[in-house]
């Protein structure tokens, strides 16, 4: 065993693959098996491995400048570049970037961003955050306080109170509708549910509603149709903002541009981006917000002092040229347009498994989903503990192919963007004799 703490919810980690390399859709142990990357490591090598262009731009742009700043009154191009292109390809209204190194940061950014606004409008006491059961939203003490997902809080002692942060419902209709309840009826419900907490709170003390469009590492929920547009309703009436957590569902994820477009979200105020921002060749990532809050935070008259804050590795000049040249990749080759294709294929061969005496969803959109394994596939009842997934999750991995179990006994596929037909099916083909497999594991 190695010295190596490993991000696991059990430190005890007995049992590890070793991944030697990439190629493609496929990694490679130290033994030289092959498998499928059916969850683009963790949902972000859109582009596969060894990519020939992004090797080359990343040591190209180490020979340029392989280092440099944004502070005291530094920039530079690959920067600037980056931010152009994102501002101009993102929903948010004239869009001001803010550039980190992952997921988690660039969320910690946006809850010092929302509190420095707020003072420099002088508004301090609208500081509260709303996310939902069941999110993701990182592991940073404040990114890991918006996380609606016990183990990445319960042991840890997380000053939610202190952060403001409320809870709000998860919209997954097959596990959180009433007995007898439709679609509609469960989304009136929970955007109900919301406006109660907005009341009981007060709107003047809640700054903004955090979610992942799709969510993704906690389940891969897909809200039903109609859910946003209520619950943006609601928010617009009370003042708050939208909060997009695009840092799995952004760059094509879902067969567009970003999950909001997909979700029918209307120009959210703020948008987090990492992970396929730079097919994850290199860490970074990107806290994006509205022009017109940018524009208070910088009026002479905000009653705010110096913005300070911002990492050493704020817009690092090679994972900023690595990640221009993942988006230049992204439109020259239709990536998106080929996601969205792929994707209807990858969700119809997805469900033949309904079929399957263990399965008792197949959600998702996209190239993302999840397979749900329940205990009666009639009511739905889900097994007990996460056993059964880890099970399934090693018989893919026995037959060549890597996904994740998420919300306990879910699958989560999420393969990188650039897969063929083929390898879909090769994905559908490994998948099926997981669930055999997985069959026979529960009724021993
Ligand atoms: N937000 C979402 C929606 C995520 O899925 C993740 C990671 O999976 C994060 C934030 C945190 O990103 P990172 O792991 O880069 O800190």
């Amino acid at each position: 065993m190695s010295e190596i703490i490993y991000p696991t919810t059990n430190l005890k980690v007995t049992e590890t693959l070793t991944i030697e390399r990439g190629d493609g859709a496929y990694v490679y142990d130290t033994e030289g098996k092959q498998y499928l990357e059916a969850l683009a490591g963790l949902w972000c090598t859109s582009l596969g491995y060894n990519n020939r262009e992004l090797i080359d731009t990343t040591t190209e742009q180490m020979g340029k400048l392989a280092y440099s700043h944004m502070f005291g009154g530094k920039t530079h191009q690959v920067g600037i570049d980056l931010s152009d292109k994102l501002a101009a390809m993102v929903p948010v209204e004239n869009a001001k970037v803010f550039f980190g190194n992952s997921g988690s940061d660039a969320n910690d950014t946006h809850i010092k961003m929302l509190r420095y606004y707020f003072n420099a409008i002088g508004k301090p006491e609208k500081f509260k955050i709303i996310s939902r059961e069941r999110s993701y939203h990182g592991v940073t003490v404040a990114a890991a306080s918006l996380t609606g997902l016990p183990p990445n809080h319960t042991n840890f002692d997380l000053p939610f109170d202190a952060l403001g942060v409320l809870r709000t419902d998860a919209p997954h209709y097959y596990r959180n509708a009433l007995p007898g309840e439709s679609e509609d009826q469960f989304v009136d419900r929970i955007v109900n549910n919301l406006e109660a907490l907005i009341l009981a709170e007060g709107a003047d003390t809640i700054a903004a509603f955090i979610a992942e469009p799709i969510t993704g590492a906690s389940g891969v929920i897909v809200p039903p149709k109609g859910y946003y547009q209520k619950i943006q309703a609601v928010l617009n009436k009370h003042g708050i903002l939208f909060w997009a957590d695009e840092v799995i569902t952004g760059f094509g994820r879902t067969g567009n541009d970003f999950g909001c477009t997909t979700m029918g979200i209307e120009k959210p105020a703020m948008m987090t981006l990492a992970k396929q921002l730079s097919s994850a060749y290199m860490p970074i990532s990107a806290s994006v917000i509205r022009g017109d809050m940018y524009e208070a935070m910088i009026e002479p008259s905000a009653k705010v002092g110096v913005f300070g804050h911002g990492y050493t590795y704020s817009g690092h000049p090679v994972a900023a040229a690595v990640a221009l040249k993942t988006l230049e990749i992204y439109e020259r080759d239709n990536i998106f347009g080929r996601a969205a294709e792929l994707g209807e294929y990858m969700q119809t061969r997805l469900r033949e498994f309904l079929d399957h005496p263990l399965v008792g969803e197949v959600r998702g959109e996209g190239m993302i989903a999840a397979v749900e394994m329940v205990a009666d596939k009639q009511t739905g009842q889900p097994f007990e503990g996460g056993a059964v997934g880890t099970f399934a999750m090693q018989a893919c991995q026995d037959h060549g192919m890597i996904t994740r179990a998420v919300a306990a006994n879910s699958l989560a596929f999420c393969p990188p963007l650039i897969v063929t037909v083929a390898q879909i099916d090769e994905m559908i083909e490994k998948l099926g004799l997981a669930l055999n497999d997985t069959l026979d594991f529960v009724t021993k």
